[in-house]
């Protein structure tokens, strides 16, 4: 745990990243974004040939989609809707009063349409499932997003805006196995590039409740998600900086998506932890980018 509290405390020091006073919610320095982008270019150059569609949406999505979703059944601990205030003049003589007073003024703010994302695939199936039935060859698209989840941490690779960077696969269940695997084998051969140690495990997604259990487990046992984990913050409990979720045809149900011939689509998609990731190179080979190993910076920065 001390380790934790003194590799943030190091990042601060060093200005890559910058307190606001509220854990996990942290600004970045350009030294930090270069890092990031220039391992989004890397991304970019293992998934090239594949020509997936890319598609940037902003980290808010419709509120109605988000409810759709089921989120709120399996993740409500996680979710953060955008309220406004609605009211009249009245309303806000009443709501600079309360504020004023230091007494509770969001009690009267009113949900909005729209939610924060959060996974950058979120807003994607009912985009398309409204275009119709899914072309013959099936979909590929490369979205990346702020995600917000909230789990307020002191650990730095634990935040609560971050960034995800996602390919998502909608074809059979051939189709979209083999691409999960592609990318897990992509993982490996990346991270060795930039000189990061990886291990890949199954995985779950962290089901609400009793019930949430059962899910999690079943999850597990057919292998439905996978993580690939560096050590970042401890040695133990590595780090999940990509995961590779095959979803069967849940998705596909769920929001009408079909293939070319008319039957459901089953769907996967494999996400980046952009933070994550730039955490790790920091934590492995120091602070200062000018002094990572030659090879390193070479696979970032050619
Ligand atoms: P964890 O088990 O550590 O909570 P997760 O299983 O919730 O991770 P996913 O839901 O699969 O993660 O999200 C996709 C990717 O986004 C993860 O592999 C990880 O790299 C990144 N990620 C998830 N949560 C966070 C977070 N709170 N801060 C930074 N990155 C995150
Ligand atoms: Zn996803
Ligand atoms: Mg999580």
């Amino acid at each position: 745990m001390d380790m934790q509290v003194s590799f943030l405390d190091r990042l601060f020091e060093s200005g890559l990243l910058i307190e606001t006073g509220v854990d996990g919610l942290y600004g970045r320095s350009g030294r930090f974004e270069g890092v990031i982008a220039a391992f989004e270019r890397l991304i970019d150059r293992y998934g090239a040939a594949d020509d997936a569609e890319a598609i940037r949406f902003p980290p808010g999505m419709n509120r109605a989609y988000f409810e759709k979703s089921g989120y709120m059944k399996s993740f409500p601990q996680l979710a953060g809707t955008v309220h406004s205030f609605c009211g009249c003049e009245l309303d806000h003589v009443s709501l600079l009063k309360c504020m004023d007073e230091g007494s509770d003024w969001t009690a009267e703010q009113k949900a909005t349409d729209i939610v924060l994302t959060p996974a950058a695939c979120y807003p994607l199936y009912p985009t398309v499932a409204k275009r119709g039935n899914l072309p013959e060859a099936g979909g590929l698209y490369d979205l990346q997003s702020y995600c917000f989840r909230h789990e307020p941490s002191n650990d730095p690779a634990r935040q609560q805006l971050f960034r995800m960077r996602e390919y998502v696969r909608m074809g059979t269940q051939a189709d979209v196995t083999d691409f999960r695997q592609t990318w897990m084998d992509r993982g490996v051969k990346m991270m060795a590039e930039v000189g990061l140690p990886v291990e890949i495990d199954v995985a779950n997604d962290p089901f609400f409740g009793r019930a949430g259990k059962m899910l999690a487990n079943n999850q597990r046992d057919q292998n439905l998600k996978f993580e690939l984990l560096i050590p970042i913050t401890s040695v133990t409990k590595p780090t999940a900086c990509m995961s590779f979720n095959y979803h069967q045809d849940a998705f596909g149900t769920k929001w009408g998506l079909n293939l070319a011939d008319g039957t459901v689509a089953h769907t996967a998609c494999v996400g980046f932890g952009l933070e994550r990731i730039a955490l790790a190179l920091f934590h492995h080979h120091g602070l200062d980018t000018d002094a990572w190993p030659a090879s390193v910076r070479a696979a970032l920065w050619g």
